[in-house]
């Protein structure tokens, strides 16, 4: 893949850059505990984010995704590759500048409730990071700024007297939004933010990381597993596929144009809300392959309903189509 490939289609350096990102897991068994196998859960992705830009990646369970993203926080150490994040070295990092990274860099997990400590008020849960980052001078600056920040995210000052249980899953998530935002940073990960929320709560959730990009100047990473859900709120969106990127454009583009198969039949499952508007579906063949033994060439020509002779043999490179617009297969 050329370096052009990595970057965002502007001329300003990207706040991120993932460059042939690899994370293979082994696998131990046996008596002796030795190593029988390797997952290949990320297997060369590169791509960047823009300052103030969202950048959608998205996949079935299992392709990657969420490991892409522990993987820029080094919350899981990449196997090879480098990231670059706001002109530094991620990988080259220890101590006090990998902190500081870290603060500049915060993630949203799927589960509100089970990254809330359910013993802590929220005022204590909110508290903690200007405690620890040494954000606040005084208990009343810490309670003051606690105070902003829920009222930022849609929620009363009151509400800092409370426990986790005693609020709905979207409030919850508000307040886990709260909590990333306490440190001031420059990007977040958004892993599954609204998978478990009612569908009625999740455009509220996406609504409100919205206007928190606007307000902030916020960089996100918006992982999820449904393309609906990414595609209001993604200025771009990349799609994974057992550990690589088949698809990377803009939104729109991606939408209207999928020019990869795999995309193809996965929005051929996005319901339309335009009754006038009919989409045929595309029911892919079999199961996902196991990324422990990923099959030769192109990942997903087991499934691919176009797949030719050399698919087998050799994988395709993720090129640029049209501009801006990326796909690894040999017939687009
Ligand atoms: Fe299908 Fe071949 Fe394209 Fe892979 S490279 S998506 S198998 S046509």
């Amino acid at each position: 893949m050329t370096e052009s490939l990595t970057r965002a289609p502007e001329t300003s350096e990207p706040l991120l850059r993932v460059t042939n990102l690899k994370k293979h897991f082994a696998v131990k068994g046996g008596l002796l505990s030795r190593e029988v196998g390797r997952v290949h859960a990320v297997d060369g992705v590169s791509f960047a984010v823009k300052r103030g830009e969202t950048l959608g990646l998205v996949g079935e369970s299992g392709c990657g995704k969420s490991t892409t993203a522990r993987c820029v926080l080094r919350l899981i150490e990449p196997s090879e590759g480098e990231i670059i994040f706001d002109g530094q070295n991620v990988l080259s990092l220890n101590g006090d500048d990998l902190r500081a990274m870290r603060r500049n860099i915060q993630i949203v997990f799927q589960d509100p409730f089970a990254s809330l400590n359910p013993r802590m008020t929220v005022g204590a849960i909110l508290g903690e990071a200007f405690i620890i980052h040494k954000l606040a001078s005084s208990a009343s600056e810490r309670e003051e700024r606690v105070a902003n920040l829920l009222v930022k995210v849609g929620l009363k000052p009151e509400h800092m007297r409370r426990y986790p249980h005693e609020f709905s899953g979207g409030q919850r998530q508000r307040i886990v939004i709260a909590r990333a935002l306490a440190v001031e940073p420059k990007f977040i990960v958004c892993d599954e933010p609204v998978s478990a929320l009612d569908v009625s709560i999740q455009a509220q959730v996406i609504n409100l990381l919205e206007d928190l990009q606007a307000e902030l100047n916020l960089t996100y990473l918006f992982v999820a597993h449904d393309l609906s859900v990414v595609e209001h709120i993604s200025d771009r969106v990349a799609v994974m596929y057992l550990g690589r990127i088949v698809e990377l454009a803009s939104a729109s583009d991606l939408y209207r144009n999928p020019q990869h198969p795999y995309t193809q039949a996965l929005l051929s499952a996005v319901p339309v809300p335009d009754p006038k508007v009919k989409r045929k579906r595309i029911r892919l063949q079999g199961d996902v392959p196991s990324p422990m033994n990923p099959p030769k060439g192109c990942h997903f020509h087991t499934r691919c309903p176009i797949a030719e002779p050399r698919c087998r043999e050799t994988a395709p490179e993720l090129k640029q189509g049209s501009d801006g617009h990326f796909v690894a297969c040999h017939l687009a």
